[in-house]
């Protein structure tokens, strides 16, 4: 430290602390506070980035250390923030698909995972220019996702879902989870996704931070002859 710059040095005493030293000693105590209290590997905001530097992802902000990240947990930026996703939360409790599209079966879904809200997304419509098989691309948008967290899909029936009562079976759902945001379902037709690798396939585009799907349906006439062998292809051939 440069005690010949510390204000009250040059008035001849020692005694009063300089502004710098003060927020350096105030940066310790939050520190040693949020340490107490604060479990790093449970914190869902506390993220280390590619380049070894910490990211709040409840406020995106960048620190240079876990000091300095556990020092802004305990900020009123942080603070206001955490009540502010509390509140939106606890209003939003009732709407959150993931619970009750799985159910009973939710064992893999972790508590302490706090949800940062539902990805952007575009749908177009496709139609295979030689089978006419219309199929479907989504496109996700996931800006605060890590890159090596790759978003999973999932097809679940009208019968496995939970959210729309009485089910209806001329529809399917496609899930979409990508912690800790929220699982998105799109409803689609029930007609059987043709699991071939070019006409259902996936993609996480990790630089974009943008996840593709694409999907193709079994035509009628491939639905009926599915699984009978030299008429339609089965799946996953
Ligand atoms: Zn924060």
């Amino acid at each position: 430290m440069d005690y010949q710059n510390r204000a009250g040095s040059k008035f001849g005493g020692g005694g009063v602390a300089s502004k710098e030293a003060t927020n350096a000693d105030r940066r310790e105590r939050l520190r040693k506070l949020a340490l107490e209290t604060i479990d790093l590997d449970k914190d869902p905001y506390f993220f280390k980035n590619h380049v070894g530097s910490f990211e709040c992802r409840l406020c995106l902000t960048v620190h240079q250390n876990d000091g300095s990240y556990l020092a802004h947990t305990q900020g009123r930026k942080h603070q206001t923030n955490l009540a502010r996703r509390a509140a939106k939360d606890a209003q939003l409790g009732k709407r959150n698909e993931e619970g009750a599209f799985t159910g009973a079966n939710a064992i893999a879904v972790r508590k302490n995972v706090v949800k940062i809200g539902r990805p952007g997304y575009k749908i177009n419509k496709t139609r295979d220019p030689v089978t006419r098989q219309l199929g479907l691309t989504f496109q996700l948008q996931y800006p605060d996702l890590a890159p090596e967290t790759a978003p999973k899909v999932r097809f679940m029936s009208a019968y496995e879902q939970k959210v729309e009562d009485p089910p209806d079976k001329n529809f399917q759902y496609m899930l979409v989870a990508a912690e800790p945001y929220e699982t998105c379902a799109f409803k689609l037709q029930a007609r059987e996704v043709d699991r071939r690798e070019d006409k259902y396939w996936t993609w996480w585009d990790s630089d974009s931070k943008v996840f593709w799907a694409h999907v193709t349906f079994k035509t009628e006439r491939e639905e009926r002859y599915s699984g009978v062998p030299g008429l339609a292809p089965s799946k996953g051939r």
